[in-house]
């Protein structure tokens, strides 16, 4: 059952310049049990404890990790805007874990991940997931899709796990490069297309297709999926 309680920020981290990252600990007791993909409401609390509001965050920490749980957020608006001026110590609330949009690796044994911008977030908890628990049978390919470099989050991480674990193939790809050149890009150019997934993946035979970014990006990314005869079972999408 979902539960709310009060967690502690015990770390900020600056994931890009828009991005930022919590490690939260329980006020008391411990993390709850979660599954990959999932996420938590999460509530700005009032000087009394209550809540003041809520919008959900998908847990980007493994839920092997029992030390902390880990947030990223994207700076968009009023909600967002507000949790960038809490400072480690600030409580806040959460509530969860909620979700269907999860990895469950006895079923899905080939998944390709594509993600739009913040749409990252649930991967990690995956892709770390998967290394945590040295799942050796398992293969992920991720598809990470950003404006510009400067927004890949989690980049470094992301780059030496897809390093040391052979079952994880990392593609990052950008599409302003085309607009304003980059210098040293390794990875791929333009907005996310057929052939360019189909070269990283091999072929879209009985892979499973996670989708998780804004509402245009999962749009466009089911659309090639579907062009591909991918039954709608073996795809999973969540919209940011
Ligand atoms: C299941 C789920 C998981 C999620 N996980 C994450 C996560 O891990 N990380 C994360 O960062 N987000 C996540 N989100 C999104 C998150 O819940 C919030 O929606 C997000 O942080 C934006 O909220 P906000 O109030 O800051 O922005 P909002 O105020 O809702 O603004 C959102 C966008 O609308 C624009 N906008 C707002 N008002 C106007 C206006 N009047 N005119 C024009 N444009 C406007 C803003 O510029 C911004 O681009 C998730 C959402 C879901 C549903």
């Amino acid at each position: 059952m979902p539960s709310l309680a009060n967690y502690r920020i015990v770390n900020v981290s600056h994931e890009t310049h828009n991005t930022f990252s919590w490690q939260l600990t329980p006020w008391s007791g411990e993390i709850f049990d979660f599954t990959p993909g999932q996420f938590v409401m999460l509530h700005l609390l009032n000087p009394d404890g209550t809540s003041q509001a809520k919008k959900p965050y998908s847990i980007a920490s493994s839920p092997l990790n029992k030390k902390y749980l880990e947030l990223a957020i994207k700076v968009q608006g009023n909600f967002s805007g507000q949790l960038a001026t809490l400072r480690t110590e600030d409580l806040v609330g959460v509530e969860g874990p909620f979700g269907a949009f999860t990895y469950q690796p006895q079923k899905h044994k080939q998944v390709v991940m594509l993600a739009g911008g913040i749409g990252i977030t649930p991967f990690i908890s995956m892709i770390r997931y998967l290394s945590d628990a040295a799942l050796e049978d398992n293969k992920i390919w991720l598809y990470y899709c950003n404006q510009t470099e400067a927004e890949i989050a989690y980049r470094r991480e992301l780059e030496e796990l897809g390093r040391q674990n052979p079952n994880l193939t990392v593609t990052f790809s950008v599409d302003r490069c085309l607009i304003e050149g980059c210098p040293g890009w390794y990875g791929e150019v333009g907005f996310i297309d057929s052939s360019k997934i189909e070269e990283h993946i091999g072929d879209y035979k009985d892979k499973y297709f996670f989708l998780c970014g804004p509402p245009a990006f999962i749009q466009i990314a089911e659309g090639i999926i579907k062009n591909h005869n991918v039954p709608p079972e073996m795809i999973k999408k969540e919209g940011f």
